[in-house]
């Protein structure tokens, strides 16, 4: 006997949800995947009408999805969105070169308007020269840090008001349980938000907050989406590995565990005295926002231009006494207030 889906009650079941369990018909599914997406963008009131937004678009199977949900969104509920792909190139050869390619697929594919930045261009440094420097022991740190400045710089080139990237519900699940685990009560808090709105940095947030990596990979499968999925070169990833392998393991006993772990982050009371970081200023050298004098991009920066890569890797209070040494005048990072919105509002497929 044909099992028939339990939400239509018409169609064949084809696909079982991996969220919940039901046996559903593929229609169904997209469906129910799209809505709740939709849901969680407007019970979360994530953008308003007439906003530039950036899709933080790396050519991976969440931003894929991303970029065509969220165009699909844009279209069927009218939000009144002007989207853009945004793309950071960090220089690695044999792995973000060919994922490009992919984001420049995608661009035709969606008919958005792309724009790429590249750490060369704004560093003058690769990542693939940082691994040659540094090793394969910090370079996330150098990665991470140089990426986030770079998604901001590439949104004010654009004149864009608010990115959003592919962050997934396992993504969001394995960081809270990686900030319990290190007792990084501080991140804790911030990493359970669906949005960002610090003053003077471009909003951000995560559509995908509630979104099952198995249903993304599932979506893109039967809609055929092009997207790659080769892992980073020098990804060591080794904590972040094993939180993972234990969601996965939780998440096959209970499916709801992915949930239930965002849940309990986001009902986590942090004491009112638990210190969390503070953006005080902005760098007195690149002009980013920055709790120090010198943001830590331009620490990491100065740490390869002389020589001494391990600059800037740990604890605040060292980076404090750092930046005393710092020669003035080494700054190579264009000052944001002199990057210029590149983009005619009125004519936003000019951004390539
Ligand atoms: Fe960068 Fe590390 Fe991610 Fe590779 S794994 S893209 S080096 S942060
Ligand atoms: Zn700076």
């Amino acid at each position: 006997m044909p099992k028939y889906c339990v939400l239509c009650n018409e169609n064949r079941a084809v696909i079982k949800r991996p969220k919940t369990g039901q046996q559903i018909c593929r229609e169904c599914f997209y469906y129910v995947f799209e809505t709740e997406i939709h849901n969680t963008i407007t019970d979360n009131k994530l953008f308003k009408r007439g906003d530039r937004v950036a899709i933080g678009a790396s050519g991976g199977k969440d931003s894929t999805v991303l970029a065509y949900v969220l165009k699909l969104l844009n279209e069927r509920y009218d939000y009144g969105l002007d989207l853009f792909l945004l793309s950071i190139d960090e220089g690695i050869t044999g792995y973000r070169d060919d994922s490009l390619e992919t984001v420049k697929r995608n661009q035709q594919q969606y008919d958005l308007p792309l724009k790429i930045v590249s750490y060369e261009q704004l560093y003058h440094w690769t990542m693939d020269d940082i691994v040659k420097a540094v090793g394969l022991k910090n370079n996330c740190t150098f990665c991470g840090v140089f990426r986030r400045q770079a998604l901001d710089r590439g949104a004010v080139m654009l004149g864009v008001d608010h990115i959003v990237t592919g962050h997934n519900a396992d993504d969001i699940a394995e960081t809270i349980l990686m900030n319990i685990l290190r007792g990084d009560i501080a991140r804790l808090q911030r990493c359970t938000e669906i949005g960002t709105t610090g003053e003077g940095c471009i909003h951000r947030s995560k559509p995908f907050k509630y979104t099952y990596e198995k249903e993304i990979v599932m979506y893109a499968y039967f809609k055929k989406l092009d997207y790659f999925s080769t892992e980073c070169i020098y990804s060591p990833n080794a904590y972040r590995g094993y939180a993972r392998a234990f969601l996965k393991d939780l998440e096959a006993i209970r499916p709801s565990a992915i949930v239930d772990i965002i849940h309990s982050g986001e009902a986590f009371e942090i004491k009112s005295d638990t210190k969390a970081p503070v953006q005080v200023g902005t760098c007195e050298r690149c002009g980013y926002m920055s709790s120090n004098n010198v943001c830590k991009a331009c620490v990491l920066l100065e740490g390869l231009n002389r020589g001494l890569p391990k600059l800037g890797i740990g604890k605040t209070h060292r980076l404090r006494k750092i930046h005393g040494d710092m020669p003035e005048n080494t700054a190579t990072i264009q000052h944001f207030s002199e990057i210029k919105k590149e983009v005619d509002p009125l004519s936003p497929s000019q951004a390539q």
